[in-house]
């Protein structure tokens, strides 16, 4: 089978991290994915929400918010501000985004602190929850770096990066990193996020007016661990390079 942009069935989009968009968030990085654009920024507040106060639950807390910029799709699409009223889409991502992050850092080491990862798709090409999650899990180490620089913190409360990719079934083949043409084409939509140590934090997976074999989510999966294997290389390539010159200096 041939894909519409030429990759092999296993082959990522390309990739690019542009650091430091935002300079007022502790952490921000431009993540590409092909043409999947989104901008992940972390910031750090010194308060916990008003629910870990009331059942006394130690520690801080991490929140993720996801939006698409109105530009970001063709139509256009309004801001819910506009609407009035929150897209069920949109929190639907920003739970998992926020899940993702939340299963690799120590809430406890946090101390009484909400992590904030806003992020925003500046534009859309299939993949944008993935894109994000990648995205974010990299501003968000670089942020835990610059607090303990900046002695908010004594140590990093991130444990290990995370990195996410979608996988699909296309013509009865498995394919990994869907662009929008592809993913309007697929019987099964999956999205596989992973920790560096290849634990998963989620595997998400179901058919679209179709069902699928053990075999088809093993593929899948299998495609999607190789998919998560490059994103890590390529956060961690990004973390060493800046250990040299820190992208805010
Ligand atoms: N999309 C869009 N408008 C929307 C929602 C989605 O144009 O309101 C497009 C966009 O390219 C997105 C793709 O559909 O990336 C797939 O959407 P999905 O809900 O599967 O999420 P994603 O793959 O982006 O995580």
């Amino acid at each position: 089978m041939q894909r519409n942009d030429g990759r092999g069935l296993d082959e990522i989009r390309p990739l690019n991290f542009e650091l430091n968009v935002a300079p007022h968030a502790s952490g921000s990085v431009l993540v590409s994915m092909g043409n999947t654009r989104v901008i992940c920024a972390v910031t750090i507040e010194e308060a916990v929400p008003r629910w870990m106060k009331e059942q006394g639950v130690t520690g801080g807390w991490l929140t993720a918010e996801y939006s698409m910029l109105p530009y970001s799709t063709q139509p256009r699409k309004p801001r819910d501000i506009a609407k009035g009223r929150i897209d069920g889409r949109s929190v639907e991502i920003q739970r998992l985004i926020g899940r993702s992050l939340r299963a690799v850092v120590d809430l406890e080491k946090l101390g009484p602190r909400t992590i904030w990862a806003d992020c925003d798709v500046l534009q859309a090409d299939g993949g944008t929850r993935t894109a994000a999650i990648t995205g974010a899990s990299l501003a968000l180490a670089i942020a835990c770096r610059k607090f303990v620089r900046e002695k908010k913190l004594d140590s990093p409360p991130m444990q290990k990066l995370v990195a996410a990719v979608s996988a699909g079934i296309l013509d009865g083949q498995a394919i990994v990193d869907l662009n929008y043409d592809e993913d309007k084409l697929v019987s099964v939509d999956f999205n596989l996020v992973a920790t560096e140590d290849g634990e998963f934090v989620e595997v998400q997976s179901s058919g679209e007016e179709a069902t699928f074999a053990g075999s088809q989510l093993d593929e899948m999966l299998a495609l999607g661990r190789k998919g998560i294997g490059a994103l890590i290389g390529a956060q961690r390539a990004v973390l060493a390079r800046i250990m040299v010159t820190p992208p805010e200096s």
